[in-house]
């Protein structure tokens, strides 16, 4: 098909079915010389214009072909389209997990001891936490960064009941263990800032069913499941609207050719009488 040339590089010569040879002075030329050699330079220089207008208004016709090189790339961004829509669809629909709670063990023994190094602890059940603050030096004499606090002790993931059936535990294992990060944090945070650590807190307040989507909250409430997938939602929405604004690009392009048509081939029918003039036909 004459459009699918078009995909190739612009100065590409493509008409020429083999190499013109080297003329005595051994410079290769390709068309006729100038009927007066004082206009050779001329001649080339138009030579070299047609070449362009002669690209041109292949353009402009293929853009007017049912079945051209824009069309075809938007077909492909359509199908891009196309896919995102299914990722979303996919996104909104996925089932709603069963909510599994945890018992109310309830969260015992939460000292705060903001004296360096600062550290946290408490009990859940049989586990005893107890994270610190890392010392308060460095021992090749830089600037030491505050607030690290690192776990000494307690097993979060063993806090998980027997009965959770196996295709979540592990989940639930990770859940937790994050949700105790943030709940110790939160009790170093409220201690800093004067404010009364939490009344009666329990194992469930680590991971409550989140109402969206069935996983778990962690103690300040976040879902990091519902999160990830709004995120996820928002790049694939992102995307749709990068593809639909290149779709309306490529029609753009098309249309500005196929308005071309006349324009491009007058402008050819001109350098071609030129030329041949030139040319002394
Ligand atoms: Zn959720």
């Amino acid at each position: 098909m004459v459009w699918k040339r078009l995909f190739g590089k612009k100065t590409e010569d493509v008409s020429d079915p083999a190499p013109p040879a080297p003329d005595p002075g051994g410079v290769v030329r390709r068309r006729p010389p100038a009927a007066d050699p004082a206009l050779q330079g001329r001649l080339q220089a138009l030579q070299q214009r047609r070449d362009m207008a002669a690209y041109d208004l292949e353009r402009a016709v293929a853009a007017r072909q049912p079945e051209n090189p824009w069309r075809e790339r938007m077909a492909l961004l359509d199908l891009s389209l196309a896919t995102i829509e299914d990722d979303l669809r996919a996104l909104d629909t996925t089932p709603r997990l069963t909510p599994i709670p945890l018992p109310e063990t309830p969260i015992t023994g939460i000292t705060v001891n903001l004296e360096e190094p600062v550290s946290i602890a408490f009990a859940i059940g049989p586990e005893h936490f107890l994270w610190e603050e890392e010392a308060d030096w460095d021992q090749r004499g830089g600037p030491v960064v505050r607030g690290q606090v690192q776990q000494r002790s307690g097993n979060a993931a063993a806090l998980v009941p027997k009965g959770i059936p196996a295709d979540r535990r592990e989940a639930l294992e990770q859940h937790l263990t994050e949700s105790v990060t943030v709940f110790t944090l939160d009790l170093r945070d409220r201690a800093l800032d004067g404010e009364p650590l939490p009344a009666a807190p329990a194992l469930a307040d680590l991971a409550r069913p989140c109402p969206e989507c069935g996983n778990w909250l962690d103690w300040r409430g976040h879902c990091a499941s519902c999160a990830t997938r709004a995120w996820r939602r928002q790049n694939l929405r992102q995307e749709a609207i990068r593809i639909a604004q290149e779709r309306d690009e490529e029609e753009a392009d098309r249309y500005k050719w196929a308005e071309r048509l006349s324009v491009a081939r007058k402008r050819l029918a001109d350098i071609d009488a030129e030329v041949a003039k030139l040319e002394g036909r």
